[in-house]
This record gives structure tokens, C-alpha cells and sequence, in this order.
């Protein structure tokens, strides 16, 4: 399925230019156009799926072994010293755009690339509650 209004449909499917790294007859990979460090790129399949929510099983095995691929090339051509793998779903999540993507953000000792968040502290009442509604 395409949706003729989704960017990484576009993209995905060449109807759009990027500056692809790897492509085959599900995925397309691009560099990222605002990336968080040199060679940020991202994992786009050519089918449309909103997120992880509704990406089809078989589709998204291919998609992380695919990134295993990627990354191990990719380390070796950047020189980068490590590797976060972001994968956003919903709004709130901060998904900007609704066609599924995986990031592979390169690190580099001593960057300053904002990924994190502060440290909680998982309670017992939390902890519980989460158990409970798993049932
Ligand atoms: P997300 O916030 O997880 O939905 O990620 C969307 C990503 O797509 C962002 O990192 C954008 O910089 C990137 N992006 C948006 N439009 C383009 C485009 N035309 N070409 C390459 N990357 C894009
Ligand atoms: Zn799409």
C-alpha cells in the first residue's frame, strides 16, 4: 500500500530524489536531511505502514536485520565510535513524519547529540500496576 500524501512514500520510491545509500525491493536507505550527526540516516520501507503499531511481522524482521547490515558497513566508512538506533511512534514519541522509519544516528566521542532522559525511579506501586494490567 502507498498513500499518495506521505513524503516517504515519494521517497521510498524514487518519485522523490534522496541520497540513497542502499536500496532493494523493500527498503529504501537515505541520508537524513536535518541529521543529529554526520551520516545520520534512515530505513524506509517502499510499502506505507504508520509505525510500528501496524508494520507488517515479516516486514519488520527484514527491517532490523537490515540496520544490523547497515550499521556494520557504516561504522567501518564514518570512523563513527558508536551507534543509537531511534525508532519514533506517535507525537508525543516525537514522529514527524507517519510513514514507519528507523534512525541510525553514528556517535562520536564527545558529540552532543540530545538523545537521553533523566534517570526515574520505578516504585513498587508502579511496578505492581504495570504487572497487573499485563494479566
Ligand atoms: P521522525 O521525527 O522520527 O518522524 O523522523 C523524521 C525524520 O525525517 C527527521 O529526522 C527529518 O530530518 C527527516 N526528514 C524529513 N523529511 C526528509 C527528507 N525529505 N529527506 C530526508 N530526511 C527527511
Ligand atoms: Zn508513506
Amino acid at each position: 500500500m502507498k498513500d499518495k500524501d506521505c513524503i516517504f512514500c515519494k521517497i521510498a520510491s524514487g518519485e522523490i530524489p534522496s541520497t540513497t545509500l542502499y536500496e532493494d525491493d523493500d527498503f529504501r536507505v537515505i541520508l537524513d536531511l536535518g541529521p543529529a550527526s554526520k551520516g545520520h540516516a534512515l530505513i524506509i520501507p517502499k510499502e506505507h505502514y504508520r509505525n510500528l503499531y501496524d508494520i507488517d511481522d515479516e516486514l519488520a524482521a527484514k527491517a532490523i536485520i537490515l540496520a544490523k547490515k547497515m550499521v556494520n558497513k557504516m561504522k567501518d566508512v564514518l570512523g563513527c565510535d558508536g551507534y543509537n538506533i531511534v525508532q519514533n511512534n506517535e507525537e508525543p514519541a516525537g514522529q514527524t513524519v507517519f510513514h514507519f522509519h528507523i534512525h541510525m544516528i553514528p556517535r562520536y566521542k564527545g558529540d552532543n547529540v540530545g538523545l537521553g532522559w533523566h534517570v526515574g525511579e520505578l516504585t513498587d506501586e508502579v511496578k505492581n500496576e504495570i504487572l497487573e494490567k499485563m494479566k
